[in-house]
């Protein structure tokens, strides 16, 4: 028979294996994968000389800031990202549910790309009530922060273990942003009372050791209401030191890292001012050099891009600016050039890092994350010989900065299929508002013995 779609003479990739082969697109679905020459399709897109990756799944996004799910899902597209796990954050006060139905809403109308949504806790006492109904909405993983007591986000341990009670009985995920809040809130008020420089000193308010406790603790309370744990933006070698104890012991616990902690040191950061205040701070090179070892290594499970660009300049109140900053679009790029380009982990391990792994952890495989007949026919065709300079000023998400300003890198997204709709092909962006769907997930499954 003859496909509607080919793509063609490309090496495509798996977490096991790399072939060079056809991929041919059917009604939106990958209808085949096989040797080059044996399918026909209607049209063909080139690949020769390109890996072919599935669409990748970002697992860590926030769209209320400088980019709304429309610009972002827009930005990500351009990055090869295909699949969005948005963070809905129901702040005190507001309700879990409502605020899942108005983003779903918001995705469904803006969005180029499928989404899935997880719950964000701040009010965590309260809104525990809610999470059996987000489960019916088709969220089944949900986010509390052990940080940020004097913003009001931090939920304590009480309140932590009723969510994971919760969350474990329903079988979904809890998300956690580990850190020790009250010490670190301790540490920035006694910066505060000696005047000191936070634009110099910054990571001495996010310490390694911080992370550690924060993962120790939430995975121990998760042990404790056997409830999966999920850790997002990993940034240390400390915090990697505990994830490995813990899951020696059987622990069900899940580790991401971005792309900021893999590219960027601190150090490089320091005349960037409130640029580079992100949340954990970006660490040290043995930090940097102790996440791609645990990638390499399987330790770490996936690699979300924390996007959050804010409106900040590098001369402001550094204490007082927020955090956060733009990454989905240059994310696969950074983890190509600095991972694979270096020998630091395999093509391979980008197919399981950025893509199969996440769509199992939230329960979005096999529709997701693998290229395998019935799949989505979401792909990504990538140069790895292309060199390009990455600028703020061509990315396409509304920040007017990228901490990434200026690198050099080898490797650059061509070409991306979403649900075999080509968005993205070079400079041109093809893909609409509102084609994306909204994805129910089903996380927790797996990781770990208990
Ligand atoms: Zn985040």
């Amino acid at each position: 028979m003859t496909h509607e779609l080919l793509v063609s003479g490309g090496l495509v990739v798996y977490p096991e294996k790399t072939i060079r082969a056809d991929v041919a697109v059917e009604g939106g679905r990958v209808a085949a994968v096989a040797e080059p020459g044996r399918l026909r399709g209607k049209r063909t897109i080139e690949a020769a000389g390109c890996y072919v990756l599935p669409g990748l799944i970002d697992p860590h996004t926030h769209p209320v800031y400088l980019d709304d799910i429309a610009s972002l899902s827009r930005s990500a597209a351009y990055g090869g990202v295909t699949t969005i796990a948005h963070y809905a954050y129901a702040k005190p006060g507001q309700s879990l549910l409502a605020i899942l139905k108005q983003m779903r809403a918001e995705g469904e109308a803006g969005s180029c790309t499928d989404f899935a949504l997880h719950g964000g806790l701040f009010e965590t006492l309260k809104q525990a009530e809610e999470i059996p109904g987000a489960f019916e909405l088709g969220v089944t993983s949900f986010k509390m922060f052990m940080a940020y007591a004097k913003l009001g986000w931090m939920t304590d341990d009480y309140a932590m273990a009723k969510a994971m009670d919760l969350i474990g009985r329903h079988g979904g995920l809890a998300c956690i942003h580990a850190e020790t809040g009250l010490a670190i809130d301790y540490i920035q008020d006694r910066m505060l009372a000696e005047k000191a420089d936070f634009a110099e000193r910054f990571l001495e308010t996010s310490p390694d050791v911080a992370e550690a406790e924060g993962i120790f603790r939430a995975v121990s309370i998760g042990r404790l209401m056997r409830c999966p744990v999920y850790i997002p933006h990993v940034s240390s070698a400390e915090g990697l030191a505990a994830i490995r104890l813990l899951r020696e012991r059987g622990a069900r616990v899940f580790a991401e890292t971005c792309p900021q902690y893999l590219g960027l040191t601190w150090e490089e950061l320091k005349g960037r001012g409130a640029l580079g205040k992100v949340g954990p701070a970006i660490k040290t090179e043995a930090d940097r050099l102790a996440l791609w070892e645990a990638a390499g290594r399987g330790l770490l499970d996936a690699i979300g891009s924390d996007h959050a660009p804010k409106p900040k300049t590098v001369e402001e109140d550094f204490f007082k600016a927020a955090y956060g900053s733009p990454e989905v679009e240059t994310m696969l790029p950074v983890v190509w050039h600095y991972g694979v380009n270096t020998g630091r982990i395999t093509p391979n391990a980008v197919a399981a890092l950025l893509a199969q792994n996440a769509a199992r952890i939230f329960g979005l495989a096999p529709r997701k994350g693998r290229l395998e007949p019935g799949a989505d026919a979401d792909l990504v065709v990538f140069d790895p010989a292309e060199r390009w300079t990455v600028t703020a000023a061509a990315q396409h998400t509304k920040a007017a900065y990228s901490l990434f300003e200026g690198r050099e890198l080898v490797g650059r997204v061509k070409k991306v299929l979403a649900g075999g709709r080509l968005i993205v092909d070079g400079e041109e962006f093809l893909g609409q508002s509102g084609q994306g769907r909204f994805l129910p997930t089903r996380a927790g499954k797996g990781g770990g013995k208990e």
